[in-house]
């Protein structure tokens, strides 16, 4: 079995030689009067959580609820501001500024190219094999990351520490094949991590791979509250990994990442009540999903609809500025993609009420 020691070899030499920030409430926890950390004892509002307080940086109540909804050890689980913050955090670990690399598959999430680019780390695509509705081209991955981990001296080809697949993709909709995401990441144990972004699994119906990694140390899964569970505006997202990676993500990420009324909002969307309504709505979305699937190809200005298993559709129209001009006159805003996949919209799956506006906006376009 692979180990983890060889992933903390792929870790930027600075940061795994980095003591991590202790804050106050690292460092003592317990006690009756706290006078550690500098806050006022007064709190500008009675209402409760007490605001003038700093907040646990990982509140051990909300990593133990994650860890279960996951099916992981709380070990594995490291709490940020959305799944975005994990992938900030993965580059700034991992990628040294102007020598390192990650690797993306597009058309694809956007932020992964953003966060390189904020590092300073280059990026590789592979693009997914449109004809076979994006699948992921595991050999071609395979074959571009070995090509770029020459020692960065000889050539100069930057060594690819990260490969980000997002199952199921933004903006394609479908899953990537799970034994193809898991040869390549048994293919790459020890000379790369492969992080699979998962923000959309809830909607797939099919199980996360985080169980996987326990025996492929070099695998991170992200996933977030925000779509399925409704939290986008509370900034909740999870990077699951192997306890020693998430040990040194620990060493970079900010020190209270999660806020005292966030904590509140995550909690209570993780309670039986909070979990059986994300059940429903997720239903709920599933079930609009197909019927938008089975109706917007009936339409005369839809070219094709690719399957999703997310909660939205990447719809290929006759003319992609036309259909978004007709859906603004109209008050419904779509998401223009055509600059990834010529002439395609990706449309969120709304309520009932809402999709019923998609369908009745594009059938006079
Ligand atoms: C929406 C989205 C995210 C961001 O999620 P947050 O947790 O809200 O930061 C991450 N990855 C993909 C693919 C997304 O579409």
């Amino acid at each position: 079995m692979p180990s983890v020691d060889q992933v903390l070899s792929l870790v930027r030499p600075d940061i795994l030689a980095l003591t991590a920030y202790s804050s106050a409430r690292k460092e003592s926890k317990g006690g009756r009067v706290w006078l550690d950390a500098n806050e006022n004892p007064q709190t500008p509002s009675a209402a409760k959580p007490l605001l003038n307080r700093y907040p646990e940086p990982q509140p051990a109540d909300l990593v133990a609820q994650l860890a279960a909804l996951y099916r992981v050890a709380a070990a594995q689980v490291l709490v940020t501001r959305g799944s975005d913050e994990g992938i900030d955090l993965l580059l700034r670990t991992f990628c040294r500024a102007g020598q390192d690399a990650i690797l993306i598959t597009p058309p694809t999430y956007g932020m992964y190219v953003v966060a390189a680019g904020i590092q300073g780390a280059r990026t590789v695509t592979v693009p997914l094999i449109r004809e076979k509705n994006f699948a992921l081209d595991a050999a071609a991955v395979l074959k571009a990351v070995l090509a770029a981990s020459k020692p960065s001296g000889e050539g100069g080809t930057p060594e690819v520490k990260l490969v980000f697949l997002c199952s199921p993709n933004n903006p394609t909709g479908g899953l990537l094949e799970r034994a193809a995401v898991l040869s390549l990441v048994k293919s790459l144990a020890g000379r790369a991590v492969v992080v699979v972004d998962e923000a959309y699994v809830d909607f797939s119906g099919q199980p996360s791979l985080a169980a996987e990694i326990p025996v492929n140390p070099n695998l991170v899964v992200l996933r977030t509250l925000s779509k399925a569970y409704g939290l986008a505006g509370a900034r909740v997202g999870t990077t699951i990994a192997d306890p020693a990676v998430i040990a040194v993500l620990q060493k970079v990420i900010a020190p209270y990442p999660v806020p005292a009324p966030v904590l509140i909002a995550a909690l209570a969307a993780l309670t039986p009540a909070g979990l059986v309504a994300a059940r429903n709505s997720v239903a709920a979305i599933v079930a609009e999903r197909s019927r938008l699937a089975v109706a917007l190809p009936k339409l005369p200005a839809v070219k094709h609809v690719w399957p999703s298993d997310a909660n939205y559709l990447l719809v290929e129209v006759a003319d992609a500025t036309r259909a978004m001009m007709a859906g603004r006159a109209a008050g419904v805003i779509w998401r223009d993609r055509s600059k990834d996949v010529s002439n395609c919209i990706r449309i969120t799956v709304g309520t009932a009420e809402e999709n019923n506006a998609t369908l009745e906006v594009l059938s006079r376009v």
